[in-house]
């Protein structure tokens, strides 16, 4: 099975040399922006690209706002704080997840909590949060308090996994009925869709990351998109050193981050939008013809997106029989040149993490034991 499969993603991607994770494309007007941007001399932290980049996410994702940011860390980071997460508050995420999103949340000095997966989604299960929320927690003055730790749970943020939507609409119900705010990390879901709604607009905020893995890139990236006006305003401003503006007066109102993305990112991720719904058309494409290759496999079931979603397909993933068959899978695949990754050694069981609240986490470890990433890249 592991050589049939090293043959197939070589003859899928027609290439004899090494063949990565995910590559970037850059067939479209990469260069020509760059240079634009070089000629302007406008590559820092003021220039036309950064607003045209927003407009471009605003138009593909349907959100009424977007703010640009430096990265997709930095995009949660401001995504919390404007959820009113505090030092000492808990908030709620998924142990199966990439530590950025851990990361954010300890910035504040925060404390992540974390909440089984679905098998089939590998994204925040609803019953498990339903769960523990009923049992655990209590509402003090409108807000949702843990009886377990006495800390109050102000924010959730559930992950799409490899771009594969979660069952995002019920996880946003419960976030409603407990008074706990949702922010989406939809850093790996540009371009998916949950009831025809793109990822990341089904609380107040979602956040994206174009990072040079992610299924575009500025290099380094991120972006908080909102349908609500004030949230974009002060997000803005907080990204920007809080700066008041005036023609040429220093004056700032708080303590701000300097999160801004620079214009020559922007001018790379305008030309990268322009090729988005190719480049996702392009990974469904491959997506299906890896479907139908393990579809003859007993042994490997490939994750394909969940029931009323549509998936960008950012990483492939297959899921065998156990840790031993994973292992010998990895070791096997990349000895050849094909690069397999495991999933993220779970958030619980990081150093950082390890004495957070123990919950139930069975589906997490039984992914975590069997999942593998395969070859994702555009093929062109
Ligand atoms: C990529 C990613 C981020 C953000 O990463 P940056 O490198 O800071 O842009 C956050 N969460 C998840 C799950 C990610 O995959």
């Amino acid at each position: 099975m592991c050589q049939a499969t090293i043959d197939f993603i070589r003859e899928l991607y027609g290439r004899k040399d090494f063949i990565p994770l995910h590559e970037p494309i850059f067939n479209g007007n990469e260069k020509k922006y760059l240079n634009n941007c070089i000629d302007s001399t406008f590559v820092s932290s003021v220039g036309k690209y950064v607003d045209y980049f927003e407009e471009m996410v605003v138009d593909f994702t349907g959100a009424k706002f977007a703010v640009a940011t430096v990265n997709g860390t930095a995009a949660l980071h401001i995504g919390l704080l404007l959820s009113d997460v505090k030092r000492d508050d808990e908030v709620i995420t998924q142990p199966l997840t990439f530590v950025a999103t851990c990361n954010a949340i300890s910035y504040i000095g925060a404390h992540p909590l974390f909440i089984d997966v679905d098998k089939n989604t590998l994204s925040l299960s609803p019953e498990k949060l339903l769960t523990f929320l009923q049992t655990n927690t209590e509402q003090v003055d409108g807000r949702c308090k843990n009886k377990l730790t006495g800390r109050l749970i102000k924010a959730m943020v559930p992950m799409h996994t490899f771009g594969h939507p979660g069952r995002i609409k019920e996880i946003a119900k419960i976030a409603n009925d407990f008074n706990i705010e949702l922010v989406e990390d939809a850093a790996e879901s540009l371009g998916s869709y949950y009831d025809g709604i793109h990822t990341g607009l089904f609380g107040k905020m979602g956040t994206l990351s174009f990072n040079g893995n992610k299924t575009i890139t500025t290099g380094g990236g991120g972006m908080l998109v909102t349908n609500d006006e004030g949230l974009a305003k002060r997000a803005k401003h907080l990204t920007t050193t809080a700066k008041i503006p005036h023609k040429w007066e220093f004056d700032h109102d708080t303590i701000g981050f300097n999160y801004r993305l620079p214009n020559i990112n922007a001018a790379l991720g305008c030309a990268q939008m322009e090729r988005l719904t190719s480049i996702i058309e392009n990974k469904r494409e491959t997506a299906k013809k890896y479907q139908t290759f393990f579809s003859a496999m007993e042994e490997v079931s490939f994750v394909v997106e969940p029931k009323n979603a549509r998936s960008n397909y950012w990483l492939n993933a297959i899921i065998l029989k156990d840790r031993k068959e994973r292992d010998s899978f990895l070791e096997q695949t990349n000895r050849n040149g094909v690069m397999t990754r495991p999933v993220w050694k779970l958030m619980n069981h990081l150093d950082m993490f390890k004495n957070t609240l123990p919950t139930d986490l069975e589906n997490a470890q039984w992914l975590e034991d069997r999942i593998v990433n395969i070859p994702s890249s555009a093929v062109i």
